[in-house]
């Protein structure tokens, strides 16, 4: 079964520990995600996002740093295929390879430059999510007490990415400003890595009227393997996943929903989803409640009709 996968930290942990070869062999001992693990899945889309660590300089020059990680440590392993055009994704499943996207996860990095974000786009950046968990330029993440939306200069990044064909990622936006964007997004948006909040209360979890506004923009939700996002107290199951699966389903989702793991951005797992290897494992576990055509839609074919869809020809 085809399978996409919204959000996976790679780039992050490839940041943290420089040096560090994802394509050798021995990855599998750092790496929740390794190019094994991605064949054994039946991945066949990932996305790669570029979040900065604390420890490195918020700055271009770290997102560029970061990108050349992407070309030089993903792109070049044997079977990987960059994602810019629509019609790449086809492309890359025609010839039985991984399409890999390039993704932001929060912009304090470009500071407020759009030359920064053209170049990127240039180096294949076709998604990007205006915040990490706290405040910067362009808006509020979902852990900032003080829970403002988008600045101006926000909405003007909005309009830039709009105009240059990248989807904006709603998951770790405050609420203010996931309103500010469903009001003034031109284009469909998506959460990459979020869950349902009435069924684990959490601010990175999407709300049920965030849910249709998402269903409504003709977006995609990419639930996630985050077990703290997933049920308290943990440890997480594949059947808790399967609860926020349903919830988007009975608020009319079915056909909006889609996974992001979350793989090596964290700590601790749900069990029996340690890495991308065991999506076979929630595939059989969805195929116990659903007909497979939906399965195969949660899966991967929803994510890829999306992309599909929205990225520039
Ligand atoms: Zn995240």
């Amino acid at each position: 079964m085809r399978v996409a996968d919204l959000h996976a930290d790679v780039i992050c942990k490839m940041l943290e520990h420089p040096g560090s070869k994802w394509g050798s062999a021995d990855s599998a001992e750092r790496f929740d995600v390794t190019p094994d693990r991605l064949q054994q899945g039946g991945i066949e889309l990932q996305v790669f996002p570029i979040f900065l660590p604390d420890t490195i300089p918020g700055d271009p020059e770290s997102l560029f740093r970061a990108a050349e990680l992407f070309w030089s440590e993903i792109l070049t392993v044997k079977g990987m295929k960059l994602i810019r055009r629509a019609g790449d994704i086809e492309l890359a499943l025609q010839e039985g390879k991984i399409a890999a996207l390039l993704s932001l996860e929060g912009v304090e990095g470009l500071r407020g430059n759009m030359w920064a974000l053209r170049l990127l786009y240039r180096l294949g950046l076709r998604l990007l999510g205006p915040t990490w968990n706290h405040a910067n330029w362009a808006c509020d993440g979902a852990l900032e007490p003080r829970g403002a939306g988008f600045t101006k200069a926000g909405r003007q990044l909005v309009t830039e990415c709009e105009s240059l064909g990248i989807l904006i990622d709603v998951s770790h936006l405050s609420d203010r400003g996931f309103w500010d964007l469903a009001e003034c997004a031109g284009r469909p948006f998506f959460a990459s890595h979020s869950n349902a909040r009435s069924i684990k209360d959490h601010p990175r979890n999407l709300t049920d009227a965030q849910i249709q506004a998402i269903i409504s923009a003709q977006g995609i939700i990419g639930l996630t393997f985050v077990p703290w996002f997933v049920i308290a107290p943990e440890p997480a199951t594949i059947d808790d996943v399967l609860r926020h699966v349903e919830h988007v389903c009975a608020l009319g989702g079915a056909e909006h929903i889609a996974f992001g793991s979350d793989f090596d951005g964290i700590s601790r797992h749900v069990q029996g989803l340690e890495h991308p290897g065991k999506y076979p494992d929630l595939a059989e576990a969805l195929l116990r409640r659903y007909p497979e055509q939906l399965v195969k839609g949660f899966l991967g074919e929803t994510a890829i009709r999306f992309l599909t869809k929205n990225l520039p020809n």
